[in-house]
Parts: C-alpha cells; structure tokens; sequence
C-alpha cells in the first residue's frame, strides 16, 4: 500500500515529466494545422487573410492581358523535401528562373519554390480539391523572398487544383515515388531529375480567380497576390494517397494540411474566364440563334 506523501510525490514527478514533454513537442514543431488558434496574432486578425472560398457570383468579371511565361518548359534537376508542413520542390536552374508577367500583375515574378496541399485550401463553388499545387514567386525588383515579403504586392502565388481522375497522372509518377521515400524524413532533401514545372501547370492558364490576400502558413504575411486557376490538373486517388501517408517532424500523420477558409470581408474577388470558355458558350448561343431563325423562316413559308 502506498502512503499519500508517497502518492503526491509520484503526482509531481508525473506532471513535472508531463509538462516537460510538451515543451519539448512545441519546440520541435512551433506550429500545427490542428491548432490554428495557436497561429500568431497577425494569422488571427489580419483582414486579408487567405485561403477563402471562390465562386463566380461573388466575383467582378475582368479582362486582363495574358500571362507571359517564360523558363517553366525547362527540363531541371529539382530538390524535393518534406518541410514538416509539405512536400516543397526547388528547381536548380542552370540560368534566370522562370519568371512570369502580364495577367494583370504589376511586376515581373520569380519562381521561388512549389509546395502542395492536401486536401486544396481553396474552394471553388464549394468544392475542396483533393490537392492543390502553389508555385509562390516574388518580384524581381525585391531579390528574393524574404525581402518581397515586406511589399504589397511583392509576393505572387499561383495556385493550381488537381481533380481526381480514373488514370494515373504520368507526370506526376516519378514525385510519387520520391514523395514515398521520404514521408518519413523532414528536413533530408533528394534530388528529382528531368524535372518539367509546365507539366504541373494547366495548358490553359486563361481563366483564373484574382484577389489579395495572405501566406496561409504563420505568420500569415499580407499583400500576396493569388491567382487560382479554373482549369484542373487530372490525378489518380492512388497518387493523392501518397501525401496522405506524410508525417511531421515529431512523426505524426500530416493529414490535410490545409488552412480553414479565411472571411473575403472588405476585398474584391476577380475572375478572368478563359476565352475559350466564351467562345465556346457564343457559339452555342450563335448555334441556337440560327436555329431559332430556320425555324422561324420554314413556318413563314409554310404559312404564306
Ligand atoms: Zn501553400
């Protein structure tokens, strides 16, 4: 039988080892996408807050210039690595780094990194993708990201949504395979050869959402432009199945690593559609005139 000096004693050394263990958890990893109420203040208070959810009836429709893009058709060596928080893809350009202009962006923007989500932040008329890809740039002018942090505007994430389809995606098969070997070590980098970033963006990057907000990760910093496209990127549900099995670095499960929906409040949600969409609708809509006039013509014959 064990006497209650005894007990409490055991109590103690229980909650002295107990709290020291959470220290240790919350310095080995300071932020988790279960405990977003943990995020810094800023991720907190912060009016243009990403992500959010997008539908056409919320949005002004605008007309702005193409993109140009320049370098993403290069085949590179690319260092893939598990964060902790995604799976991140730095290309190793022999040259410049891509870079993209035009759409409406006041700068020039470089490639920086890609990184996914899984399940999408984004929604698009209420439905959550199973991934999304953001290809994060900065403005020339600024050098690199840290520094184009501090600029409205000096930050451009492009965002692109993978759609579940019955075939694999063959693109996508050798990250697959990289992205097994390494679930399970945060931090260690492998190399990813004859890397194409074009072949993880759509073909047709004329219709997108437009609007300003944030970094999803803390601390949550304003002033990002985002441009989600509408046109998706097929994916098999055995691909996706490969993020799911990530871990963080206190080898927990990183499941769905997405930030909940931010509030649009005072912003202007953009979209660009794509004209080939519109041609597509004009001449359908041109089709049923012409019908409507056959029609219209064969009865006034029949009738006089
Ligand atoms: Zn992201």
């Amino acid at each position: 039988m064990i006497n209650l000096e005894a007990s409490a004693t055991i109590r103690a050394i229980l909650i002295a080892i107990a709290v020291l263990l959470s220290g240790y958890e919350s310095s080995a990893s300071s932020w988790h996408y279960q405990d977003e109420e943990h995020w810094p203040q800023g991720c907190k208070e912060g009016k243009h807050q990403s992500p959010i959810a997008l539908n056409a009836r919320d949005a002004t429709l605008i007309d702005f210039e193409p993109f140009s893009l320049n370098g993403y058709g290069e085949s590179v060596t690319a260092v893939l690595k598990n964060n902790g928080h995604s799976a991140e893809i730095r290309p190793k350009m022999s040259g410049d780094k891509p870079s993209i202009s035009g759409g409406g962006f006041n700068h020039t923007y470089k490639l920086d990194h890609l990184h996914f989500h899984w399940q999408s932040e984004h929604v698009i008329d209420r439905y959550r993708f199973p991934l999304e890809l953001h290809l994060v740039h900065y403005a020339k002018e600024f050098g690199n990201l840290s520094a184009a942090l501090q600029h409205p505007g000096g930050i451009a994430v492009l965002a692109v949504m993978f759609d579940l389809s019955p075939d694999d995606d063959a693109e996508f098969e050798p990250l697959v395979s990289i992205i097994d070997t390494l679930k399970d070590k945060v931090g260690q980098p492998v190399n990813l050869t004859n890397f194409v970033i074009k072949n993880f963006i759509p073909r047709n990057v004329a219709g997108y959402y437009r609007y300003d907000g944030s970094l999803t990760t803390p601390a949550c910093n304003e002033g990002v432009i985002w441009t989600v496209f509408t046109n998706t990127i097929p994916i098999s549900k055995e691909q996706v199945k490969v993020f799911d099995e990530m871990r963080t670095e206190d080898h927990k499960i990183l499941k769905q690593n997405y930030r909940s929906l931010q509030s649009l409040n005072e912003r202007k949600l953009y979209l660009k559609r794509s004209p080939l969409r519109d041609n597509f609708i004009n001449s359908a809509t041109t089709h049923s005139i012409s019908v409507t006039l056959l029609y219209s013509l064969i009865s006034f014959i029949v009738l006089y």
